[in-house]
């Protein structure tokens, strides 16, 4: 495996960063989680924009510009001679001394991580994935916006925890008012009489890339969509319901907090979207050869 560290490629062994980055020290920095498909990176602009602006809202100069960051994430799944997978993108403050301060953090540092990736079990997308509600609540805009897809994933870690630990294979998170946001690593959407919903940004949830593809698969096969403020109950008396994200793409829910939504199976516009969404990561994306 080769890894991308500021500028050089190194072995797994050897791709180190120091225990003086604020990244490691304080979670301060910004990611992406990026697919490729067929020799093509899907959505690769979408996300390196995300990229640069979760840093913006943190205040992080990231040393390369948009097209070099493009040809290094490129490179690095060529130097790994992939076709299919995963792309991780960091950017941390830096190195910095022990304290908070990041103007002591001279410059960012970079790496780019090209893997294989572990999805869900194919039988979750036949049967549909159990989600419970944790009870530990987003981060309110306040605190940290959960628009920054910031390195700072201890909220959505304790939520996980809580899901692990009710056996289920996603956990919801509602926002300090109780409304529905997100995930812990995916946006929800429901559909009930023929219609698709999916809470607004505003209630605590990531600008998925993926949800932006839903809108646009929805458009295109005609299905209305919009974005009203969300609770249990929607989830609750849905008849479908299914959740997006880069890794887990368009995946099926089938009960929430052990109770069964619609009939208890993937329904069929839920299948439709995860048909068609195949179909998109098979034709589209950036070419990597
Ligand atoms: N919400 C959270 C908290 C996430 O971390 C992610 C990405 N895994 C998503 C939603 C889905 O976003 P995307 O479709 O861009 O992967």
């Amino acid at each position: 495996m080769k890894i991308y560290l500021d500028g050089k490629y190194y072995g797994k062994e050897e791709a180190k960063i120091s225990v003086f980055d604020h990244g490691l020290l304080y979670g301060d920095g910004v990611f992406e989680g990026i697919r490729f498909y067929h020799d093509r990176v899907f959505r690769l602009a979408e996300h390196i924009d995300r990229l640069y602006d979760s840093a913006k809202a943190i205040c992080l100069n990231i040393p390369l510009e948009r097209a070099a960051m493009i040809e290094a994430v490129l490179e690095t799944i060529r130097q790994n001679e992939l076709h299919d997978g995963y792309v991780r993108l960091v950017v941390t403050r830096g190195c910095g001394d022990l304290g908070l301060n990041p103007a002591l953090c001279s410059r960012a540092t970079v790496f780019i991580i090209a893997s294989r990736i572990t999805l869900y079990p194919e039988e979750m997308y036949r049967n549909g994935l159990s989600v419970v509600t944790c009870a530990t609540r987003r981060i309110p805009h306040g605190a940290l916006s959960p628009m920054v897809k910031s390195l700072n994933y201890l909220n959505n870690v304790l939520a996980k925890i809580e899901a692990q630990l009710a056996g289920a294979g996603e956990g919801l998170m509602l926002n300090e008012q109780g409304f529905v946001a997100e995930c812990t690593g995916d946006n929800i959407f429901t559909v009930k009489k023929g219609e698709i919903f999916t809470p607004p940004i505003s209630s605590g949830a990531l600008a998925g890339i993926t949800r932006q593809v839903a809108f646009e698969m929805a458009a295109e096969l005609g299905f209305r969509i919009s974005e009203p403020e969300m609770t249990r109950y929607d989830i609750f008396t849905a008849d479908e319901c299914f959740l997006t994200g880069t890794a887990a793409e368009v995946i099926p829910v089938v009960t929430l907090d052990s109770r069964v939504i619609g009939d208890g199976v993937p329904g069929p516009i839920t299948r439709r979207l995860m048909e068609r969404f195949h179909q998109l990561t098979e034709t589209m994306g950036t070419a990597i050869y």
